[in-house]
């Protein structure tokens, strides 16, 4: 099995961004997000039972997951939002689990999950977990800058997400993004070296 650092962070933090620098460093990166949007579009495995548990409305004309009314019927309701879990965390958990063994051709996989300090079944699945980390204001900028969301949005999303102080606490390594690309490219790096040696290191004990 690979060794596996969990990256998280609050949304617009910098996550993606993060994810594809690493990747660039020849990191695999495995996306819980990016396999919810492949679980929920056309065909995706999950929307036979999203359309059984939410009907036809929730489902776009081509059977992809409508988001923008799935988000409305979430965000309006508790329950509708722990509904959609129920059916989605599985499969994207058994799905990330997949992924992280099949990539073993790198030298260490990075995962990124939004929630992994919110989440103790991802946190017994990584050996170390690191926090892209910003202030409030930089997130809900940097989110409304790149979409539709307004102020109110984004802050009910920072809402169902762990703060700040929780997702420090339980970093082992923090990566601060609050100043420009250049300074968080030198801090991937150094990151990177540091994961390739406890990689290395995990494996030589694994080899002995
Ligand atoms: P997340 O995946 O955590 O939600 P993103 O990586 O998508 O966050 O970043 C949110 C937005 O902020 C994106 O538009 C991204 O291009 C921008 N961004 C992230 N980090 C920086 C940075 N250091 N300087 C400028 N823009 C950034």
């Amino acid at each position: 099995m690979s060794f596996v650092v969990g990256l998280t962070g609050g949304i617009g933090s910098g996550k993606t961004t993060v994810s594809h620098l690493f990747a660039e460093l020849g990191a695999a990166i495995v996306d819980t997000d990016v396999i919810a949007h492949e679980l929920t579009s056309k065909h995706g495995a999950a929307m036979p039972a999203i359309q059984s548990a939410f009907g036809s409305a929730v489902l776009q004309e081509d059977g992809s997951l409508d988001r923008a009314a799935m988000r409305r019927l979430c965000f309006s309701d508790p329950a509708e939002r722990r509904r959609l879990e129920a059916v989605l965390h599985p499969l994207i958990r058994a799905e990330s689990v997949a992924r992280c063994r099949r990539a073993d051709h790198a030298p260490y996989v990075m995962l990124v999950v939004p929630l992994l300090v919110e989440s103790s079944a991802y946190r017994r699945q990584v050996d170390r977990v690191l926090v892209v980390d910003c202030d409030e204001a930089q997130q809900i900028a940097r989110v409304m800058a790149r979409s539709a969301l307004d102020e109110a949005d984004v802050r009910s999303v920072m809402a169902t997400q762990a703060d700040r102080a929780e997702r420090l606490a339980a970093a082992d390594d923090v990566l601060p993004n609050a100043g420009g690309r250049g300074e968080l490219q030198m801090a991937v790096l150094s990151l990177h070296r540091r994961y390739l040696d406890l990689a290395e290191r995990r494996a030589g004990v694994t080899r002995s």
